[in-house]
């Protein structure tokens, strides 16, 4: 079975920044409000997330390690309303069988904390107990330590570690209500204080995505009831071009999406570059399918013509034309 977890882990762990993915989408499927994410050596050496969620179990500690062993989903109806963002049950086992994993947890109902140790596809899970306090820390270390074909497609520590970064900045906007710190070699290199209050989420787009989304962002709401649009474009012409579109909430670079945003751009300005944009579309879920490849940030309207065409008008009511 831990053969059939390796090389599932092909697929699940393709580097440090696809293991903090599923570790940080574990946590904010346990309600974390509070995350941390300490990273050493780009993550070849260490990768730990610290949790204040619900937690698991002392019953539940090895089983979260094996294969399809999920919390998630507990039957085949779930698969059509999946609102977590896990349900296969497959990361913990596959990324406890290319390290050495701790995972070390107490929920709020348990009086002790306890924790689990697995080292590769051989090594059988120990459990004992620990002092932690109320939520969930894995520990990853040595990624690939064995399986060194793996190991060499891992770039410097350096490229590893913007890969990490520009995933929590993703995850950063797409969960204003959660506090998240990064930290690299001991250095808190990223903190992203929760925002409560809808009037405060520019400070982390700006944050994130440049303070020019602070200081000259047009704001966009537009829609009604089953398809709506909001977020922040930058003016014509700015030299900051970071693009984030998001629909349900999930980041997506969709041909669609773009395809309208250009075309809003070109209709009003005549200017094909794009500048920045941070952009939310809600849709019902019945009218997309979002799981068709879940790392290929792609989706599917059922009715891909009026999405356009509402995405194209949303965004010609706020783009500025250019002067002169
Ligand atoms: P999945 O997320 O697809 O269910 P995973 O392998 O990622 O599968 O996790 C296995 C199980 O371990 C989850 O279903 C959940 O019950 C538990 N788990 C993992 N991480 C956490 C966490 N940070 N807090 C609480 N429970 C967790
Ligand atoms: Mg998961």
């Amino acid at each position: 079975a831990r053969l059939a977890n390796q090389i599932a882990a092909g697929e699940v762990v393709e580097r440090p920044a696809s293991v903090v993915k599923e570790l940080v989408e574990n946590s904010l499927d346990a309600g974390a409000t509070r995350i941390q994410i300490e990273i050493e050596r780009g993550g070849h050496k260490l990768i730990r997330i610290r949790d204040n969620g619900s937690g698991i179990g002392k019953e539940e500690l090895t089983l979260a390690l094996s294969r399809h062993a999920t919390s998630k989903l507990k039957s085949l109806d779930d698969l059509e309303n999946i609102c977590s963002l896990g349900f296969r049950g497959e990361a913990l086992a596959s990324i406890s069988s290319v390290s050495r994993l701790t995972l070390s947890s107490k929920p709020k109902t348990q009086d002790a904390a306890w924790q689990a140790f697995a080292e590769g596809r051989d090594m059988a899970v120990q459990v004992k107990p620990v002092a932690h306090p109320d939520g969930t820390t894995i520990e990853v270390k040595d990624l690939f330590f064995n399986t060194p074909a793996r190991r060499k497609f891992l770039r410097t520590e350096k490229t590893e570690f913007t890969h990490i970064d520009e995933l929590i900045k993703r995850i950063a906007l797409s969960r204003f209500d959660v506090s998240i710190t990064l930290t690299h070699n001991e250095k808190v290199v990223r903190q992203y204080r929760a925002k409560t209050d809808p009037a405060h989420a520019i400070t982390r787009v700006a944050q994130v995505a440049g303070k020019a989304f602070a200081e000259q962002g047009l704001h966009i709401q537009s829609g009604e009831a089953g398809l709506q649009l909001h977020g922040w474009v930058l003016p014509v012409g700015s030299v900051n071009t970071t693009q984030y579109t998001y629909v349900n909430n999930r980041m997506m670079r969709d041909k669609l999406i773009l395809h309208a945003i250009r075309q809003a751009f070109e209709e009003v300005s005549g200017v094909q570059e794009l500048p920045g944009f941070v952009i939310y579309i809600d849709i019902d879920p019945r009218q997309v399918d979002v799981n068709v490849h879940p790392a290929k940030h792609e989706v599917r309207f059922h009715q891909g013509r009026l999405v356009h065409d509402f995405i194209l008008q949303a965004i010609k009511q706020v783009v500025v034309p250019l002067q002169g």
